[in-house]
């Protein structure tokens, strides 16, 4: 393992921001995808009618373009690790990669920058390899192994404290312990699937007993995903300096959460049907190279308990947590009649809203030797920062449904309606550093199958 912790990730030549390629696109000040990023997906050109799907394959985005790695490999020269490499990644899967480790990371995509740069002596050969992104459907980025959800957010801990326990806010336990539960990754799909409104047993507070119907709370929780690279052996845990080198990269995540059936089963075992029924990742993988010059430090006030050992380090304290800027917007069945791409219900910083950074949420749930596997997603919770307007679910939006959010069409919403479209996006600014994005993460609620 690396000797330097493993959240210092030296900037280098590849987040230079005077970096151009020659895929002009990637060159828009406004795309989520210049050379300085290159995240990965799984995907596809999109079957014209009555053709046979091609098999998945692995891309990396530049601009409104995807080089698709298995033809890449193909036409251009490679050196050889980065030929063996790019071999892996042309079989259409990600995880052995993911499972490679931080060297072969970091040589992918630097010998990936330098073929996309302006002046490359790989250029006319990649051209051959560029498909547009309009062109493509995507997949999950791997077989989704274990999926973990944390409660990172203070804000929101406290905020959903509030409504289910207005005199007990925020449990004793919240500022020691990375609050988690073991979720279930069966029903994890990818942006663009729509998910139906689930069905449950939900107890209205003046009834007796409980009754099975639709769920009328349907909400979404505006989260990041961690994807686990090299796993733990069982019994072996992660020391927080070493966290991120288990740490591949991150997606948008959309914990969608039925709040009515939430209160009924929760107690005393945790979330289970409210929550299990869907969930939505984006397709594209920032890589932790990739997010290198937009970390910041990790804080804790004065006034809070300080993190026990295995969760603190000096060199965690100097830059184990980031700053992406997150949104969350909503496009209701009417106002994609009416052609609008919907409107922004709320933002938040992930500096602000964790209280708990990947590193200590790695180390937390290794430290009695559970082991994580390539694969593995690890959800942050949602990311509600401090203020008004900031909160990660319709939840707090509404607080708790008592205040409907108007919308700029004359529609209100407390919880989700059918037909509404959730869409997070994520993006990354620093002073000198070209900014990087995330793509978008969209799901669709649709009717429940009654
Ligand atoms: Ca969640």
């Amino acid at each position: 393992m690396n000797t330097e912790p493993s959240f210092v990730h030296a900037t280098d030549a590849t987040h230079d921001p005077a970096r151009r390629s020659w895929v002009a696109s990637a060159n828009d000040p406004d795309t989520d995808f210049p050379i300085q990023n290159l995240p990965y997906a799984r995907l596809r050109r999109k079957a014209a009618k009555g053709e046979a799907p091609e098999p998945w394959r692995v891309g990396v985005a530049i601009g409104d373009q995807v080089l698709d790695l298995r033809i890449a490999l193909e036409v251009a020269p490679w050196e050889p690790e980065t030929a063996r490499h790019l071999d892996a990644l042309a079989q259409g899967e990600l995880a052995t990669f993911m499972a490679a480790g931080r060297p072969a990371w970091r040589a992918v995509r630097a010998a990936l920058c330098e073929a996309l740069t302006e002046g490359s002596l790989h250029g006319p050969f990649l051209e051959s390899a560029l498909v547009p992104m309009a062109e493509l459907e995507y997949t999950l980025p791997c077989s989704i192994g274990d999926y973990t959800d944390f409660y990172a957010s203070i804000h929101h801990a406290a905020a959903v404290g509030r409504l289910f326990r207005p005199d007990n806010p925020l449990l004793p336990n919240y500022q020691w312990v990375p609050i988690g539960y073991h979720g279930r990754s069966s029903s994890i799909v990818v942006s663009g699937q729509g998910l139906r409104r689930p069905l449950g047993q939900i107890k209205p507070p003046d009834a007796a007993p409980p009754v099975l119907q639709a769920s009328r709370r349907v909400d979404f929780e505006l989260e990041l995903g961690a994807l686990v690279g090299p796993g733990n052996a069982l019994g072996e845990r992660i020391g927080i300096d070493d966290a991120e080198a288990h740490l591949f990269g991150l997606v948008l995540f959309n914990d969608w959460s039925a709040r009515d059936i939430q209160p009924w089963e929760y107690q005393p075992l945790g979330p289970f049907l409210s929550k299990n029924w869907g969930s939505t990742v984006s397709p594209w993988v920032v890589t932790m190279e990739a997010l290198a010059p937009f970390r910041v430090p990790f804080t804790r006030p004065a006034d809070h308990p300080q993190p026990l050992s295995y969760l603190d380090s000096p060199a965690h304290r100097a830059s184990g947590a980031l700053s992406i800027r997150l949104e969350t917007w909503l496009q209701t069945a009417r106002m994609r009649q009416q052609g609008s791409a919907g409107e922004r219900l709320m933002g938040s910083n992930t500096a602000e809203a964790a209280y708990w950074t990947l590193s200590q949420l790695i180390a937390h749930h290794t430290v009695n030797g559970c082991n994580l596997r390539t694969g593995d997603l690890l959800g942050t919770g949602t990311l509600s920062g401090p203020g008004p307007g900031q909160g990660g679910s319709m939840l707090e939006l509404s607080q708790g449904g008592k205040v409907p959010v108007g919308l700029s069409n004359g529609e209100t919403r407390t919880f989700l309606e059918d037909g509404d479209t959730v869409i997070l996006r994520g993006r990354c600014t620093a002073e000198g550093r070209r900014p990087i994005g995330f793509g978008e993460c969209r799901g669709t609620v649709m009717p429940a199958d009654l």
